[in-house]
C-alpha cells in the first residue's frame, strides 16, 4: 500500500510560508498574468492564480485581452509589465491562440520577471543545472519529493512526456540532483519496458489511464502530472491507473489534490524569488 503524497496540503503550507515570508519584504512581490481568449479552462486557471496571490499577500494584476488580439498588441504590454518595477513575475497563460507566435511572446518577457522559467536563457541555466528558478511542475514535484524524504540521488527516474514546460525540466531537474533519467515521448517504442525500470516514474503524457499496474516496478515512486478532465462528470483524472498502481507502488500522488496544487503553490514561490532577487535580497547569476 503507497504512501499518497498530499499535494493539497503541502502546497497549503507552502503557501502559508510564502505568506510570511512576503510579509517581511520591504514590499510586496507583484505578479501579472496575461489571459488572451475566452478559454474557459484557463479562465479558471488564471482566477485560481489570483486567489493564492490574494492568500500569499502579493500584489496581482490580471491583463484580459480578446483572442483577436495581435501579436504587436501584447508585446506592447509585456514591454510596459517589464519596464513595471511593482512587478516580479510576468505570466503569459497558454496555449495562446494559433494566430500568435508563442515563442515571439515568451522570448519578450524579461528573463528575471520570467515566471514560469521559460525564456531561453533561463532554460540554458536550467542546462547548466543552476538556474534562479524552475519551472512550476517540476518544482513542485521536487518540492513533494523533499518533503516526504525521496532521494533521486542513483535512483532510475523515467519521465513520461517531453513538453517544454514539464518533461523536459523536469529531466533536466533529476539530472542535476544525480538521477539516471530515461525521457519518454510518443515515439519511444516500447514504454512498458523502460516505465517498469523506474524507481521514480513521472507522467506528463495528457493520456487517460496510459499507465497500469503492469508498468510499474513494486516500491516505485509515481508521480501524476496529468490532468484529463472527463466531459461527462467534469472530474479529473490522471495519467495512471490510480486504484491498481497505488497497491504497487510505494508512493503516489491523487489527481486531483496532488501535483496541481503544488504547481500553483511554486508559481507564488517562484514570484517570491524573484521579488527577492529584484530588491537585491538574493545574488543574481
Ligand atoms: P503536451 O501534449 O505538450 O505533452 C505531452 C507529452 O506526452 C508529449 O511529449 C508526448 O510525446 C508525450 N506522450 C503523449 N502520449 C504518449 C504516449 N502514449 N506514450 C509516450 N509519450 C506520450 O501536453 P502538456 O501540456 O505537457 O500536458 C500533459 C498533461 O499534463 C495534461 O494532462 C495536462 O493537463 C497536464 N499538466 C498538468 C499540470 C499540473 O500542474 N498538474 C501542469 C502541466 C500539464
Amino acid at each position: 500500500m503507497s504512501t499518497i503524497l498530499d499535494g493539497k496540503a503541502l502546497a497549503a503550507s507552502v503557501r502559508q510560508d510564502i505568506r510570511e515570508e512576503a510579509a517581511k519584504l520591504p514590499r510586496r512581490p507583484g505578479i501579472a498574468v496575461i489571459l488572451v481568449g475566452e478559454d474557459p479552462a484557463s479562465q479558471l486557471y488564471v482566477s485560481n492564480k489570483a486567489r493564492d496571490c490574494a492568500e500569499c499577500g502579493f500584489l496581482s494584476r490580471r491583463v484580459d485581452l480578446p483572442a483577436s488580439c495581435s501579436e504587436e498588441e501584447l508585446l506592447e504590454i509585456i514591454g510596459r509589465l517589464n519596464a513595471d518595477a511593482a512587478i516580479d513575475g510576468i505570466m503569459v497563460q497558454l496555449p495562446l491562440p494559433e494566430s500568435i507566435d508563442e515563442r515571439r511572446i515568451l522570448e519578450a518577457i524579461d528573463p528575471e520577471k520570467d515566471a514560469d522559467a521559460l525564456h531561453p536563457l533561463n532554460v540554458g541555466q536550467m542546462v547548466h543545472g543552476d538556474p534562479v528558478i524552475w519551472p512550476c511542475t517540476p518544482a513542485g514535484i521536487a518540492e513533494m519529493l523533499d518533503f516526504y524524504h525521496i532521494p533521486v540521488d542513483g535512483k532510475t527516474c523515467v519521465v513520461v512526456g517531453r513538453s517544454d514546460i514539464v518533461g523536459k525540466p523536469m529531466a533536466l531537474l533529476l539530472l542535476q540532483r544525480h538521477g539516471t533519467v530515461i525521457l519518454c515521448h510518443r515515439h519511444t517504442k516500447d514504454l512498458a519496458a523502460m516505465t517498469r525500470q523506474a524507481d521514480i516514474l513521472v507522467v506528463e503524457a495528457g493520456h487517460r489511464g496510459l499507465i497500469t499496474a503492469d508498468m510499474v516496478k513494486r516500491g516505485a515512486v509515481v508521480i501524476d502530472v496529468g490532468m484529463n478532465r472527463d466531459p461527462a462528470t467534469g472530474t479529473f483524472t490522471g495519467d495512471v491507473c490510480f486504484d491498481e498502481v497505488k497497491d504497487i507502488s510505494s508512493h503516489i500522488t491523487p489527481v486531483p489534490g496532488g501535483v496541481g496544487p503544488m504547481t500553483r503553490a511554486m508559481l507564488m514561490q517562484n514570484v517570491l524569488t524573484l521579488a527577492k532577487l529584484h530588491m537585491g535580497l538574493l545574488p543574481r547569476h
